[in-house]
């Protein structure tokens, strides 16, 4: 069985660390590779690598490193099924679905193409006599990513290809559970030319991730995954004097005013919801309906839709929905349903015991849609992050803006009306970062910047776009006098322009 190796300093390097975890394939159930879980000294060998690689990159001119970038999405663009294939493989996604992920990823690679623009200081003359002030932005150094299962391709390529056309060099560390789509899209930044060492991939887990965070020449950290652990990798990296990103968890509301058109609400919502298995941070977790009206048919138009999903393995082109990770993970899921039903919510549809012929052993759960459920339920205060839908009934548009404003989260929600002024009210009204009006996953395109609110993010950078540019940089200003008054003696009060 194939052992992944870490990329250090451009070269295929195998783990020597007695650790190893299993890579599972979670269609089958079956173990597909094994990943070791690298030593400290493997880090310390990749931010060398990184240190070294970094002064000649910071000081290339932009518009060459936007060249490589260049080089760079063109074969992401011709290998994306292939990337697709791998995500699939240890992920569970659908084709279609992984295709998308990388696709969002390539729009990254593609905004960064525009670096040398993006990298433009300001510039004022004659801010006094003689005296003009312009701004740099410097890139930072060794700067390290740590990333979650559910987008193994994208969410890695929302921070290296911004930190890199930044002039910085990086440390991957992907999630333990599908790393194998950073790999194969490491051979095609090899192939674009990249300097050894820009790019490194040390794979593994806490110990790892507690290395990078007290790493003396790790300058900056992102960070995306659950919140537990973004909130414990923004204190633990900002207390050893790093910048650092972590976006966290989410329990994504959707509402649905009276006026909205039901069938495109439920076409939203079924995608939103249950795409990707539900396994996305920017999943619709718990639909609003407001007013026992929109509630009922809310109910009676999406049950039979849940009930029809076509589940199956990635390699299934009619599956509109695949496994889950792992097995904990399906566990997890699991038990929350079971716990939904103990609350008392009301179980419309059970996607427990589902079974995709052929695939016996796979980590399914089938589409689960609870009713009636209420805050105080641990359905619906914590992230499932399953096929498992909440409908919250609210008896005003009030309502439903208080309970989304009131949870812990606010990464995204949405609105579907016909109304303009209820959809611009809520708009601005509400405490969540990512808002739609009628599109049920805002997640912003790759010139503005993803992020959420509360408790979905720690920092003070959303991640990628612009807000990206300005984490893997920092800003210096110059003050310059020419070419007179230098010599003319010194002055000892404070400078002013009076
Ligand atoms: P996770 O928090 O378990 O793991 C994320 C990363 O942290 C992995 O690389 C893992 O190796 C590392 N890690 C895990 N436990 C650790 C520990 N105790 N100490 C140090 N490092 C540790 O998350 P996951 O299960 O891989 O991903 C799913 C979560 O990510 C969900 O909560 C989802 O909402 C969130 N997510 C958020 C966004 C966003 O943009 N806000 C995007 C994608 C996923």
């Amino acid at each position: 069985m194939q052992t992944l190796q870490n990329i250090i300093g451009g070269k295929l390097v195998a783990s020597t660390s007695p650790r190893t975890a299993p890579i599972f394939n979670p269609a089958t159930g079956e173990q597909s590779a094994v990943l070791p879980l690298s030593t400290l000294a493997e880090l310390d060998a990749a931010v060398a690598a990184a240190k070294l690689a970094l002064p000649e990159w910071a000081n290339m001119p932009p518009l060459r490193r936007a060249r490589y970038m260049f080089k760079f999405k063109q074969l992401l663009d011709e290998n994306i099924d292939r990337i697709a294939e791998a995500i699939s493989a240890e992920h569970g996604k659908v084709h279609g679905d992984a295709v998308g992920e990388v696709q969002r990823g390539i729009e990254v690679v593609e905004f960064c193409c525009g670096i040398p623009q993006l990298l433009k200081g300001e510039f004022s003359r004659h801010v006094g006599p003689s005296i003009d002030t312009h701004s740099d932005r410097q890139p930072l150094g060794v700067c390290a990513g740590i990333t979650p299962f559910n987008f193994p391709a994208m969410v890695p390529m929302w921070m290296y290809p911004v930190a890199i056309a930044c002039g910085n060099t990086f440390i991957l560390k992907p999630s333990e559970k599908d790393p194998s789509a950073s790999m194969v899209i490491y051979e095609l930044f090899r192939e674009a030319g990249f300097p050894d060492g820009v790019l490194n991939i040390v794979h593994g887990d806490k110990e790892v991730v507690d290395g990078i965070l007290a790493h003396p020449d790790i300058k900056a950290v992102s960070f995306v995954g659950s919140t537990p652990i973004a909130e414990y990798v923004y204190r633990t990296g900002s207390q050893h004097g790093k910048r650092v990103q972590a976006l966290g968890g989410a329990k994504n509301h959707m509402v649905i005013m009276p006026d909205a058109d039901m069938d495109k609400a439920v076409d939203a919502l079924m995608g939103a919801g249950y795409g990707s298995a539900g396994e996305r941070c920017m999943a619709v977790s718990v639909a609003v309906p407001v007013g026992e009206d929109t509630a009922n048919r809310l109910i009676e138009t999406i049950a039979p839709r849940v009930q029809a999903l076509k589940i199956g393995p990635a390699t299934d082109p009619d599956a509109e929905m695949g496994p889950l990770v792992t097995k904990q993970h399906m566990e997890k899921v699991l038990g929350y349903i079971e716990a939904g039903i103990k609350e008392g919510a009301e179980l419309t549809v059970d996607g427990r015991g589902f079974k995709a012929q052929g695939y016996e052993n796979g980590y399914f759960v089938g589409g689960t849609l609870f009713d009636r459920v209420t805050p105080d339920m641990t359905i619906y205060k914590e992230e499932i992050f399953g096929p498992v839908l909440s409908v919250v009934r609210s008896d005003s548009y009030e309502h439903a803006v208080k309970l989304i404003n009131d949870h812990e989260y606010g990464n995204g929600t949405a609105i579907f009306t016909r109304d303009g002024d209820a959809a611009r009210t809520f708009a601005d009204q509400i405490e969540v970062g990512m808002v739609g009006v009628n599109v049920p996953i805002p997640v912003p395109v790759a010139y503005h910047s993803f992020g959420g609110w509360k408790r979905s993010i720690f920092g003070d950078h959303a991640i990628y776009g612009p807000e990206g540019v300005h984490f893997y940089t920092r800003l210096k200003t110059i003050t310059s006098r020419w070419p007179e008054g230098i010599k003319s003696g010194a002055v000892f009060h404070f400078p002013t322009m009076n």
